[in-house]
Order: structure tokens, then C-alpha cells, then sequence
């Protein structure tokens, strides 16, 4: 079937484990931020083929792997969703990882539940934190590095003080970033 040529690209938001949220509460901030359509639903990856035994976390840079293989067609971008803490080789443990200018990212909930259990933060905390996390690593797919202004969403956040102190959205230099990229991919 021929397409119309205006239907905004797809964006596949994958719940990879249970949630402490819904993973419904990224839908708008995504949307509004790369002018995608969110989908959500489960892919069948299997995190066991990432789990590292010495580190008792997920490789994310496997779970990518993953996804790019598990991509159903059509999907433009696909964002995973876990509840396990991920790590990459050089850190302790990473939020969330990106393919630079790729179509896949992975966003872990686990640190951003910190102290929510313990009744330290409300879940508006930990789901403010997630929409950060998920702009921020599919800013990356876009071409996005990182930014020195510390309220940039594109801004490293090395603990959960910093990701706080973010805004959900993007410096005036990022931002046209990102237009530019996004411009860059329309019809
Ligand atoms: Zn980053
Ligand atoms: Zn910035």
C-alpha cells in the first residue's frame, strides 16, 4: 500500500520488564520533542543474553544489539524500557544507552527508583526522571553529543542529583540541534 507520505515516523516504546510506571508517561514528551507517533508495546528480547554474572547488571550495548535485530518493520526508532540496573564496560552503571545517529536506545528505571521505596520521592520524581532519560538517549539516535549547560537535557548526569536538576527539555543550541536533524530526515 502506498503511504501518504505525512504520517509522522514511528516510535516504538518497548517495555523489556515490569515497570515501576507506565511506560504510557513518555508518550507526549517524545512525541513533542521528534515529531514521532509512540507505539507501545512489549518485544521479545531476551535480557538473559545481557546479564553479566560478575556484575549481577545488563550490558545495555547488548540489549541494543537486540533491538536493532527485533526491530519489527516499519518502526523507525525503538526505545527499550527495563527495571535492571545496566551497566557498560567502563562504568558503574549507566541510565540508559544510545546508538549515536542509530534508530535504537534502552532506558533502565532502576536507579530512578532511588529513594522513591523508601518513601524519599513520589513517583512524579521517578517519572520525570524517565522522560529525561528517554529524551536524552534518543536525542543521541539524532545525532545529539552531549551539552556543558547543566539544565540541558543533553547535559551528562552522572548521579540522580543531576538528572534532577535537568530540565526535561532542551538548551536553545540543542534544540536547534535537533531541528536541524530533524529537518534533515523529513520527506
Ligand atoms: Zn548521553
Ligand atoms: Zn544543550
Amino acid at each position: 500500500m502506498a503511504s501518504t507520505g505525512h504520517e509522522p515516523p514511528r516510535l516504538l516504546v518497548a517495555p523489556l520488564t515490569r515497570l515501576p510506571c507506565e511506560p504510557d508517561v513518555v508518550r507526549l514528551p517524545l512525541e513533542r520533542a521528534f515529531g514521532v507517533r509512540v507505539e507501545i508495546a512489549p518485544l521479545a528480547v531476551e535480557l538473559k543474553a545481557a546479564y553479566s554474572l560478575q556484575r549481577n547488571q545488563l550490558n545495555s550495548t547488548t540489549i541494543l544489539k537486540m533491538l536493532l535485530s527485533e526491530r519489527p518493520d516499519g518502526v523507525d526508532r525503538v526505545l527499550g524500557l527495563v527495571d535492571q540496573d545496566l551497566f557498560i564496560p567502563i562504568l558503574t552503571y549507566v541510565f540508559g544507552e544510545a546508538q549515536l545517529r542509530g534508530v535504537v536506545a534502552v532506558a533502565s528505571t532502576f536507579r530512578l527508583r532511588e529513594p522513591w521505596e523508601a518513601g524519599g520521592t513520589t513517583r512524579a520524581v521517578l517519572e520525570a526522571r524517565l522522560i529525561k532519560t528517554a529524551l536524552h538517549e534518543l536525542a543521541h539516535t539524532y545525532g545529539l553529543r552531549h551539552c556543558m549547560r547543566p539544565r540541558c537535557v543533553m547535559t551528562v548526569a552522572s548521579s540522580l542529583e543531576m538528572l534532577d536538576e535537568k530540565a526535561p527539555s532542551f538548551c536553545l543550541q540543542c534544540q536547534g540541534e535537533l531541528h536541524d536533524a530533524l529537518v534533515g530526515l523529513a520527506p
